[in-house]
């Protein structure tokens, strides 16, 4: 198999011809760069918008060339909270006031995690999952080193992730917290969020969701689900570019008597007094420390145009196409090879991304980036297949599984 037969072409022609947000893809800078013949990692790095590109050189020559320090006041010291609300309203089903951006991720957990458990101070157990991305099981190890705290492992199924009954099984009048990811980065499971909320609260515990890979992608209701804190990444689905600065929620509920460690200047009540001392400044701005990376939040802006202009359901609506898109393809073009499906089948139970494993695919992830196909490889043998809902299309799709196929045969 080396090329994708007329009818497979035709029906992928035909779905990109049915999609409601078919103006979007070239609405991506590189879309129509021939190079690339099929961009499947939209999870860890999404493409730049075309519109992206404009707001970054005018912010350069005009908000920074010309308004100089005068932007901060003009502008960019609520910068990070503005964006916040926007991407609250348009993403995180969060109401304005509890959202901020700035940090890594890796950053931001260090601050929710810290500020949480001090909210349970007589508790000694967190809870979280070995198939969680990694960032997020070192940094709750060092914390529990630093604290002396006791981590309490689920073992989440490898093809699935986190069930509500495994989290009601980990939890008990120890635990001070709950630590999972929306979805999956390995697998794509999508938690059943509500279930698992419902489950850590009944202990008396508090839920924090990373968000990375669900921002953008899937719907997301905090303050209807009762999360109490959230983090997650706004360079995969949100396209704000390599290292952008991530984003946080507190629930509203929690803010007067949340405190983080990383005590900074610039989430200090009236940082300007330059005053002795540290009060937390009101509201969300407390989760703020230094000055926050204006310059990396210029291209979100972009993105949340179109995620405000499109909606969150039509989004979810065809990021589940393309998934079910390729989970047929991959059934009928590489499962005869010896492709195995290591994402949920069901479609509510599965994000935006699908994982198929294969012994030789860490060499075929390799030569499909010298053909212009790119996925990302996850060991042990995981190929992803990410697909950005607007970003990508189902012609893409096709060629990356076909090509996939060809270098099976191949090898
Ligand atoms: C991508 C990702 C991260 C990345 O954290 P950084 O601090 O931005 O490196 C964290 N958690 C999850 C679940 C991710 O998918």
């Amino acid at each position: 198999m080396t090329i994708a037969s007329a009818a497979l072409v035709k029906r992928a022609d035909e779905l990109d011809a049915a999609d409601p947000l078919s103006e979007y893809p070239a609405q991506f800078l590189g879309s129509d760069d021939p190079e690339v013949v099929a961009y499947l990692d939209g999870n860890s790095l999404g493409r730049p918008t075309r519109a992206s590109a404009d707001r970054l050189a005018t912010f350069v020559s005009d908000a920074w060339g010309r308004r100089l320090i005068r932007g901060w006041d003009e502008d960019w010291f609520d910068m990070p909270l503005r964006l916040g609300d926007r991407l609250g309203a348009a993403v995180l089903g969060a109401a304005a006031g509890q959202t901020t951006i700035g940090d890594s991720t890796t950053v931001l957990l260090y601050k929710l995690v810290r500020g949480a458990l001090a909210m349970r101070p007589d508790r000694t157990e967190i809870v979280l999952d070995r198939d969680n991305f990694p960032t997020d099981r070192y940094l709750l190890e060092s914390i529990a080193e630093d604290h002396g705290l006791t981590l309490r492992w689920i073992e989440p199924d490898f093809r699935g992730g986190v069930t509500a009954a495994e989290v009601a099984d980990a939890v008990c009048e120890r635990t001070a917290l709950v630590v999972l990811s929306h979805v999956a980065y390995r697998s794509g499971y999508l938690l059943d969020v509500p279930a698992i909320g419902a489950a850590t609260h009944s202990s008396g515990a508090l839920l924090l969701l990373d968000l990375c890979h669900s921002a953008g992608s899937v719907e997301i209701e905090l303050d209807s689900w009762s999360v109490d804190f959230a983090v997650g990444c706004t360079y995969k689905y949100l396209s704000g570019g390599p290292g952008s600065p991530a984003f946080a929620y507190v629930a509203a509920a929690h803010l007067d008597n949340f405190v983080q460690p990383i005590w900074g200047w610039m989430g200090r009540d009236t940082p300007f007094d330059m005053a002795q001392g540290y009060v937390p400044a009101a509201g969300i701005r407390r989760v703020i420390s230094g000055t926050p990376a204006i310059l990396g939040m210029i291209p979100i802006q972009d993105t949340l145009e179109m995620i405000e202009d499109a909606g969150m359901p039509a989004i979810r609506a065809k990021s589940v196409s393309l998934t079910e898109y390729a989970l047929d393809l991959v059934q009928d073009c590489l499962v005869p090879f010896g492709v195995a499906v290591s994402s949920p089948l069901e479609s509510a139970r599965r994000g935006g991304h699908v994982t198929i494993d294969h012994p030789q695919f860490r060499d075929i992830t390799a030569r499909l980036w010298q053909r212009g196909v790119i996925p990302d490889f996850r060991g042990p043998e995981g190929i992803r297949l990410g697909m950005s809902p607007l970003s990508t299309t189902f012609s893409e799709v096709l060629a990356g599984v076909v090509a996939i196929g060809d270098e099976l045969t191949a090898s």
